[in-house]
Parts: structure tokens; C-alpha cells; sequence
């Protein structure tokens, strides 16, 4: 399969030559088509499996194919990606970037730890693409720097993540101040109650994508359990090592004893 096939635009194509990806990976096979449909997306998705692609493409392209949904006179963000750190945002940011690179869209990063003058300057101007940490975010819509009003896709990146460090509260101030109509999409490596819970005030109808996590066991292992008394194991651990079934192997110990 090829980005081509996913239905992505020309612009969009040249630019992922550019960078040199030929083939998509299986959460951007998955989730691309979903969010070019406009659907909301759930995916189970860890970082190095390449969903920032999977979502940074599409939004792109439903971006420069599709009207402003929410005219104002003011300028307004059109698409809000929330991560839980400022390495993060800034990767996210430069995929947009290097992905849009052949579009009219415009974006920028923002976090907190920075002097915010530079930041409130930028938003004056034409912004479509915000890629934030929640913090510094709400700081800008109280000064009243920045209006959510105008957000068609809301990108929650590794959600998880984000309510480990204490993100909930503020996310969900965010999201009391986005328009109702609008695409979410919700990623995260895990999924506790607590981020379930978070999908279903957030999404609507979403569509659940899952590719399998990279340190998963490999399919060509199999699982044995051996029920034994503590007196037996070491017997039957000597058993086992001299079958003629095993050529190398690995053993894990409790102690170093
Ligand atoms: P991510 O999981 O989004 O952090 O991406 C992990 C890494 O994979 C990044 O360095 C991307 O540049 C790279 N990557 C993403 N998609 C592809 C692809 N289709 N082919 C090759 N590399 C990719």
C-alpha cells in the first residue's frame, strides 16, 4: 500500500518523497482514511509507530480541501493539537511543518517556560495550526490573546501521558471552550478508566484503531507454564535446559543469588 492510495493530496505526496517515507505505517494505514472522512478517531497508539503522521496528514489535507467551518472577523485557530510536553509540541510542530510544506497553512508552537510576549505577537496574525501544552494555552485564551472558537480538529496526543502529569482539569477547560461541531481525535498508549471516560465526553461516535504495541511478544514465541513446587523448580529447570527442544536460551532470575 502507498500514502497514494490513502487518498492524500498531490501536496502532500510530494512532500512525504521529500522526506523519503515510501510505505505507510499500519496505524497511518488505519487512521488516515478515518480522519479524511471527518469521523472521530479513538487509537491505541505508542510513539516510533509513526501516528503523528497518522494524524498530522489528514488534518492537513481536511485543512486545505475543506471551507473555514466557523467564520469570524478575527483571526482563529483552525485545528488545536494538545501534547503533554514542550519536546513534543515542537516535534509535532516540525512535522507540520515539513508535511505542509507545499500547502498555505500556517502554524505554531506553544509552551510554557518561555518568555510568552513572542507567542502573543504571532497570534495576531493568521494562525491554522496550533500545536500547545495546556498550560500555557490557557493562559493565552485568558489574556484573551487566543479564541478556541474557531477549532474544527481537536488532536489529543498522548492522552495518557497527559493525565499522568496532572493535564485532566485543564483539558477539560479546553474543552468546554471548543465548538461542539468539530473532529477529535484522541491518541493514547494506554487506556484506564480514567482515559475512557475522557473519550466519551470528547468524541463522538468514534471510530477505534489499535496496532499492536512494538514490544509485544513476537508471534513466533510460544508461552509455556509449568506448574511447580518450589522443591521441584530447580529439577525441572535442569529438565528442561538438557531436552534436546532447546539449543540457546535465556533464563531470569529473582535474585542474583
Ligand atoms: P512517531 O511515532 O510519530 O513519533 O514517528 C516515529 C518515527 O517514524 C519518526 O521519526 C517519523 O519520522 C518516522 N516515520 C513516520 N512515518 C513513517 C513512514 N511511513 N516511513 C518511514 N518512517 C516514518
Amino acid at each position: 500500500m502507498s500514502f497514494a492510495d490513502l487518498g492524500l493530496m498531490p501536496e502532500l505526496l510530494s512532500a512525504l518523497n521529500a522526506v523519503g517515507y515510501t510505505t505507510p505505517t499500519p496505524i497511518q494505514q488505519q487512521a488516515i482514511p478515518v480522519v479524511l472522512s471527518g469521523r472521530d478517531l479513538l487509537a491505541a497508539a505508542q510513539t516510533g509507530t509513526g501516528k503523528t503522521a497518522g494524524f498530522t496528514l489528514p488534518l492537513l489535507q481536511r485543512l486545505s480541501t475543506t471551507p473555514v467551518l466557523h467564520p469570524s472577523t478575527k483571526h482563529r485557530i483552525r485545528a488545536l493539537v494538545l501534547t503533554p510536553t514542550r519536546e513534543l509540541a515542537s516535534q509535532v510542530e516540525e512535522s507540520v511543518r515539513q508535511y505542509g510544506q507545499d500547502l498555505n497553512l500556517s502554524s505554531m508552537v506553544m509552551f510554557g517556560g518561555v518568555n510568552a510576549n513572542p507567542q502573543r505577537d504571532r497570534l495576531r496574525k493568521r494562525l491554522d495550526i496550533l500545536v500547545a501544552t495546556p498550560g500555557r494555552l490557557l493562559d493565552h485564551v485568558g489574556q484573551g490573546s487566543l479564541d478556541l472558537g474557531g477549532v474544527e480538529i481537536l488532536v489529543l496526543d498522548e492522552a495518557d501521558r497527559m493525565l499522568d502529569m496532572g493535564f485532566i482539569r485543564d483539558i477539560k477547560r479546553i474543552l468546554k471552550m471548543l465548538p461542539a461541531q468539530r473532529q477529535s481525535l484522541l491518541f493514547s498508549a494506554t487506556f484506564s478508566e480514567e482515559i475512557k471516560r475522557l473519550a466519551d465526553t470528547m468524541l463522538q461516535a468514534p471510530v477505534l484503531i489499535e496496532v499492536a504495541r512494538r514490544n509485544q511478544v513476537s508471534e513466533t514465541i510460544t508461552h509455556r507454564v509449568h506448574p511447580v513446587s518450589e522443591f521441584g523448580k530447580r529439577n525441572l529447570l535442569i529438565k528442561l535446559l538438557k531436552s534436546s527442544e532447546i539449543n540457546q536460551c535465556l533464563v531470569f532470575m529473582r535474585t542474583k543469588q
